[in-house]
């Protein structure tokens, strides 16, 4: 049913110490773009999509948006036509991410960080059918019941016996359908990638089970900020265990792991999962920033 060739995802056990034992789940390696959480999410909306014969799909993100690169290319092999609303005006060169979006056939309207605000007001969403004719509307990172639903789908069988899973949190979709998936037995924590974000009001909308919390001190000072401490991390984690982390979610929240564990901060389970949710793709951006500061780059 669903038309994208992808790879089921393994775990890869990383590191045992002190009685902690991490593993991490390569969500990463579903696909080289419609990776990670972003394929998990898009599963079902696509398969609606098609069923109600549905011929465009419209979303939203920011410059860099692992949800907008995803939808360009499902969209376009399932046959789509892809239109992302980009968030702020475009006065500067299109970078890599954005431009690869619009190779895969999307089109692509910039508006301003006022109007983006708007975007979930009936008259916006009315003026945007006039404009682009009918479409099937993904909300900004593709957070819906139906996304949910696919990120459920992350825990499989092998995973009964880890007693904690961790994962980054943007929209808290993910995390949503990993609280609803998870045991009784096991707990999840969620990694925030925003500052003085709300999210548990958000994720209790979503979700029945109380087995969760939220951490929120691995942030780097904001969602996609990020410390040359972060990449010699991310860094040197690839060197370590060949693996790569993108800097915006799972550089963050390996990190984060990694420090309350040795600072002994850590009260989680020892029996650790950690979801990589992918963003790969999201590296070659960040570098064309860095490399602006002569800060050091991220290694693939
Ligand atoms: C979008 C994204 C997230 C955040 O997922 P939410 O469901 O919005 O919380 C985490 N990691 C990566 C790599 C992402 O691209």
């Amino acid at each position: 049913m669903f038309l994208v060739q992808h790879q089921n995802s393994v775990n890869q056990f990383l590191i045992s110490q002190n009685g902690f034992e991490i593993t991490l789940k390569r969500e990463d390696q579903i696909h080289p773009f419609i990776s990670g959480n972003k394929f998990r999410k898009l599963k079902y909306n696509l398969i609606k999509a098609k069923n109600e014969g549905y011929e465009t799909l419209l979303t939203f993100g920011g410059a860099f948006s692992n949800h907008l690169t995803a939808t360009a290319v499902a969209g376009k092999i399932m046959g789509f036509n892809t239109i992302g609303i980009v968030r702020g005006e475009e006065d500067r060169k299109i970078n890599h991410s954005l431009q690869f979006c619009q190779h895969q056939g999307m089109t692509l309207h910039h508006i301003s960080r006022e109007d983006y605000r708007l975007k979930h007001l009936p008259e916006f969403i009315t003026n945007l059918k006039i404009k682009f004719g009918r479409f099937y509307l993904l909300p900004e990172g593709g957070t819906n019941s139906l996304a949910i639903k696919g990120c459920e789908e992350i825990l499989t069988e092998d995973d009964t016996s880890f007693d904690l899973i961790a994962c980054s949190v943007g929209t808290g979709g993910t995390l949503a359908g990993l609280i609803e998936n998870a045991l009784p037995h096991q707990k999840v924590l969620g990694f925030s990638a925003l500052k003085n974000q709300k999210i548990e009001d958000e994720i209790k909308k979503w979700t029945i089970n109380r087995n969760w919390t939220i951490n929120r001190d691995y942030t780097f000072g904001g969602y996609a900020k990020v410390s040359p401490e972060l990449i010699y991390f991310i860094n040197r984690f690839n060197k370590n265990f060949k693996t790569p982390l993108d800097p915006v979610y799972t550089g963050k929240l390996l990190f984060g792991i990694f420090d309350l564990i040795k600072n002994k901060q850590w009260v989680g389970g020892k029996k650790i999962l950690v979801i990589h949710t992918g963003g790969i793709q999201g590296i070659e951006g960040m570098n064309q920033k860095l490399s602006k500061k002569k800060w050091p780059i991220i290694s693939i």
